[in-house]
């Protein structure tokens, strides 16, 4: 059984009158301790699949197992559960609450959850994450005192404080230089390769996609290619 396994899935906007079929019958299967990066051009449906995957979003039809469990009959607040237990995410605009500290940031989700840590594990949660980004030394920074690079450390650092099995991740670097964007990809195969988390990140750039093992490229609504790599960069 995959881990993430996806059968004929579509999804149609409807805008009014008019229906946009965005996703159009898309088969996957995502097996534990991937490191998968999801490709296409501007408007081909990768925020859209992303947003089913990461259980944001239902599919207009189609089937969905997560981890075996049957995803497409949830209601809003199954998947809301299953996200803040299982899920991170990581955005383009790195999504922080400025007036909010880095540790408040990542420290913020643990407040949402059921079973609440007591205030010393939640501290310590956090302070281990912010030193495993590289931002020790930078607890009581706000975001706009932070560089681009250090708010998406910040950010990735917030989605693994519920110590999801995956994480998807939508154009992480699209607003980073590209010595930062190297620094963040390293980051992320770290997460992937010691810590065995699940990643998958959506982008526009081959040269991003160059640090994934797998990429999955979407065209008109379907899959275009799939195409595993032993290790970054080489073709299987
Ligand atoms: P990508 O991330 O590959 O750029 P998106 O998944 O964001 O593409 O969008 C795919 C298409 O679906 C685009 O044509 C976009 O305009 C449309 N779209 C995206 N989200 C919505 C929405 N919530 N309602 C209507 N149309 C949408
Ligand atoms: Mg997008």
């Amino acid at each position: 059984m995959g881990f993430i396994e996806l059968y004929d899935i579509s999804k149609i906007y409807h805008l009014g009158e008019v229906d946009l079929p965005v996703l159009k019958g898309i088969s996957l299967q995502v097996a534990r301790g991937e490191l998968l990066a999801l490709m296409g051009a501007s408007g081909s449906g990768k925020s859209t699949l992303m947003n089913i995957l990461g259980c944001l979003d239902r599919p207009t039809s189609g089937e969905y197992l997560f981890d075996g469990r049957a995803i497409s009959g949830y209601t809003a607040k199954e998947r809301a559960r299953l996200r803040n237990r299982m899920i991170g995410f990581v955005f383009q605009s790195f999504n922080l609450l400025a007036r909010m500290t880095a540790f408040e940031n990542v420290l913020m989700p643990l407040m949402y959850c059921r079973d609440r840590l007591s205030e010393r594990e939640m501290e310590l949660r956090t302070t281990e994450l912010l030193e495993k980004v590289g931002l020790a030394d930078r607890h009581h920074h706000r975001p706009s005192q932070l560089s681009g690079g250090e708010q998406q450390r910040v950010a990735i650092a917030r989605s693994l404080i519920n110590r999801p099995q995956v994480l998807f991740a939508d154009e992480p670097t699209g607003n980073l230089d590209s010595r930062t964007s190297e620094e963040i990809l390293a980051l992320f195969q770290q997460l992937n390769q010691t810590d065995g988390i699940t990643l998958i990140m959506v982008t526009h750039d081959p040269g991003v996609a160059e640090h994934a093992q797998r990429t999955i490229r979407i065209k008109d609504g379907l899959i275009e290619s799939d195409t595993a790599f032993l290790s970054a960069g080489a073709p299987l």
